[in-house]
């Protein structure tokens, strides 16, 4: 993997290997270079050698301990000597290695020299020169790849170049980009390799943020390209470990040289690769990403060479803000384009589901996600995949108890609510907008579990190859370690998302208090029509009554003092002439009742219910015992506060209907009520705490005359069937109970029964 991965210094073969505790070793002082070249610690004010590599002897032909003490001038040609200095006066050594010259030291080589003080220590080392020829078109192959990292626009596309551009520069076999996740946790998200040596893939490859600790992270900002020409390196002790004037070992941050740790070769060897080359991409200061380049065979790439591949990568560091800004404002503009659908679709429809799940966008296509949620009037609407209602209901309940009204966002519910470990395939993570907690309304967007979407080219079904150096650290076991950490989350809700959220419920407040005022307004106008309707309605049937009892009176003499003058036809005419103004002057009274009803203040006291139901079956006694109905009441009924006369009339017309509309030998009537969240409370009562029901055995009500019915003087029957009536009796109900700032409707089954609810809201 990375260079960094493991990258903590040897360990001894029996310690225990724990990936999490990396983050104490100090691997910045491993005591060992890399046995690819020589390093010198030398004082930084009379460059005298204070430690050096053990391999002197073999690159310079002198042993270590004799170079301890020795002035650097006694090493170097004077030409090379000259140049150093040049540049320890001219340039900006400290902590920033810069090349010094190439050329021979103590007469072998040649090498290039590389240079950076630190800690008030003069770092010296030398590489030697590989054979390897440079590239002669060098700057023209940088202009071209720079021209291609242009082309690309979304932060793959861009990666994929860049791997493909490394590989073509570097020549290494295999070239991967990793990026960071929130977590530090890694994703291959680019990879190029070599056609022809067979390799598998590493592409989507997960590992756990422990494979590369804290500290190795810190280092690769500061040292940013680390080169490993052999896995099978052996490491050079740099000696005295202590250093007599600093008496502390030998800070490496900055060497190029630094020894790696046993863990990261093993690592290499166990994946086959013999050479790596790892060089780290930031954003803002941060580290953003790694591209790691592995070799089958050994590979040491000239310094030039890794030198443009670093220019590469400071070019990627520079325009990966740009491409991600890319990608990301294109998820913003679909973002804000399917709010805008959904605004729209707001201020068209009166129900929030209507609006946001079946219209065209919906909610789904807000945001990446798997599913959604509308729970509005105890209505639950889903799109897309999504738990099963009753544990979206249960988690919607939780949500009230235990959140507030903010935008709320959890990449791993199960933490935090466990029952959500059975839907985790399909929300292991939601991001909830609460609209009303009272009421019970949200909207929740859902997204499922990460590795339900997580791919990882490598082949899962190879059986496992166990490497040269066990089985211990593989690719698969970072994987499989980072599936592990991974269980029950998803992929992270983003900044953006939230601020999306919390944009659209401005929005939808907007709408809706546009809508509160065209209703505000309309309700204004509708009370002062209402009102001037109840008092026409008044003054119409009270002014009415009197010329009809005249046309009454009148109509009866005619029938009395004319007795003998008619024809059997004109009798019969005058007859319906008394008739009809029986029945006109009954529809005058219903109305003038109705009217009466809303004009006067409502009267609320406490009404025992129990009470009001026995005074109003009393009220009914004849039919009652005509019918020879059975009315139950299955639970002694409670005190409401309500206008006593209104009740009445409510139990009054509800009772007779029951037993009027009722073709059945065996008349049952039942009186009672249900409380919120009890079975069977239905949930067109949702808004209040109680409901209150009538139900009969009867002749039922067609779907399409269940509202029909509360209207005014509209009856489903003949005049004279079924006992006759005026047709107002459900329309005062209703007018009461909209009174009381309830509701009133029914539910039925033809020639089965009906059921009338009722619900007292603004009176409790
Ligand atoms: P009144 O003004 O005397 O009450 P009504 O009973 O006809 O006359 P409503 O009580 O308003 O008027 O009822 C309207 C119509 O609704 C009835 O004519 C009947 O057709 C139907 N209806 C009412 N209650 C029931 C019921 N429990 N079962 C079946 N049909 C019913
Ligand atoms: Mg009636």
């Amino acid at each position: 993997m990375a260079e960094a991965h493991f990258d903590r210094g040897d360990l001894p073969h029996d310690v225990k290997i724990d990936l999490t505790n990396c983050d104490r070793e100090p691997i910045h002082i491993p005591g060992q270079i890399r046995a690819h070249g020589v390093l010198l610690a030398l004082g930084a004010s009379d460059l005298t050698v204070l430690q050096a590599s053990d391999n002197t002897e073999t690159y310079l032909g002198i042993p270590t301990l004799a170079l301890l003490g020795r002035p650097l001038e006694a090493l170097l040609s004077a030409e090379n000597l000259a140049a150093l200095h040049r540049s320890i006066r001219e340039d900006h050594l400290e902590n920033n290695p810069l090349y010094l010259f190439t050329g021979l030291v103590c007469g072998h080589g040649p090498f290039h020299a590389i240079g950076h003080v630190r800690a008030g220590l003069f770092l010296l080392e030398l590489e030697r020169v590989a054979s390897e020829l440079t590239q002669p078109d060098f700057y023209d192959m940088l202009k071209r790849s720079v021209a291609r990292f242009q082309r690309a626009t979304s932060v793959i596309d861009f990666c994929e170049l860049v791997t493909e551009e490394v590989r073509r520069v570097s020549g290494y076999d295999r070239v991967m980009l990793y990026r960071f996740g929130r977590d530090w946790s890694g994703h291959v998200i680019a990879e190029s390799m070599t056609k022809d040596k067979g390799l598998s893939p590493y592409l989507d490859l997960h590992y756990p943020a422990s494979d590369i600790p804290s500290q190795a992270r810190a280092l690769f900002l500061l040292n940013t390209i680390r080169m490993l020409p052999d896995a099978r390196y052996v490491r050079s002790q740099i000696i005295p470990e202590i250093n007599p004037r600093t008496g502390q070992p030998l800070d490496m941050t900055f060497a190029f040289l630094r020894g790696t740790s046993q863990m990261y070769t093993e690592y290499l060897l166990n994946m086959g690769v013999n050479a790596s080359l790892t060089i780290a991409i930031t954003k803002d200061d941060r580290l953003w990403g790694l591209i790691a380049c592995h070799h089958y065979s050994t590979r040491q790439i000239p310094y030039d060479v890794r030198t443009a591949c670093e220019f590469l990568a400071r070019v990627v560091s520079m325009q990966i803000a740009d491409k991600q800004l890319h990608d990301e404002s294109g998820y913003r503009a679909r973002i804000s384009e399917v709010h805008e659908g959904l605004v729209r679709s707001l201020a068209k429809h009166d129900d929030l589901a209507d609006a946001l799940v079946d219209c065209k966008p919906n909610l789904l296509e807000l945001f990446d996600c798997g599913g959604a949620a509308v729970f509005s009037r105890g209505i639950c609407h889903l799109v897309g995949k999504t738990p099963g209602e009753p544990a979206l209901r249960a988690l919607v309940e939780w949500l009230r108890q235990n959140r507030g009204i903010d935008v709320f966002a959890t990449d791993c519910l199960p933490s935090l609510y466990p029952a959500a470990d059975k839907f985790k395939d399909t929300a292991s993570g939601i991001l909830v907008l609460p609209l009303s907690k009272a009421h019970g309304d949200y909207i929740l967007w859902m997204r499922p579990e990460l590795l339900q979407t997580v791919r990882w080219a490598g082949d899962p079904s190879k059986p496992m190859e166990v490497g040269p150096m066990g089985d211990r650290l593989t690719p698969r076991k970072s994987f499989a370690l980072w599936q592990d950490t991974v269980r029950g989350h998803c992929a992270a809700w983003l900044d953006l998302e939230m601020e999306a959220v919390r944009k659209l419920r401005v929005s939808m407040m907007d709408v809706l208090q546009h809508r509160g005022e065209a209703l505000a307004s309309v309700n204004l106008e509708l009370s002062r029509s209402n009102a001037e309707l109840d008092s026409f309605a008044y003054v119409a049937s009270h002014d009415l009554k009197e010329p009809l009892r005249g046309i009454y009176n009148y109509a009866n003499f005619l029938l009395v003092d004319c007795e003998e003058k008619f024809e059997p036809e004109d009798r019969e005419k005058v007859e319906t002439i008394v008739r009809l103004t029986k029945r006109m002057q009954a529809l005058i009274d219903s109305l003038l009742h109705f009217s009466r009803l809303g004009r006067g203040p409502l009267d609320p006291e406490p009404v025992d219910l129990n009470v009001a139901v026995h005074d109003a079956l009393e009220s009914i006694d004849t039919r009652l015992r005509e019918t020879g109905a059975q009315v139950s009441i299955p639970r002694l009924l409670p005190v409401v506060r309500a206008d006593r006369v209104g009740l009445q009339e409510i139990f009054i017309n509800l009772l007779s209907n029951a037993l009027k509309y009722n073709d059945k030998a065996n008349k049952l009537v039942e009186v009672g009520y249900l409380l919120r969240g009890e079975p069977g409370f239905p949930s067109r009562a949702q808004n209040s705490a109680r409901c209150f029901y009538v139900k009969d055995n009867g002749i039922g009500i067609g779907p399409e005359y269940r509202e029909e019915v509360f209207r005014i003087f509209r009856r489903l029957h003949q005049k004279s069937e079924y006992g006759g009536g005026t047709g107002a009796g459900l329309t005062i109900v209703r007018k009461v109970v909209q009174r009381h700032g309830g509701e009133v409707w029914c539910d039925s089954r033809e020639g089965e029964g009906t059921t009338f609810y009722f619900t007292l809201e603004a009176s409790e």
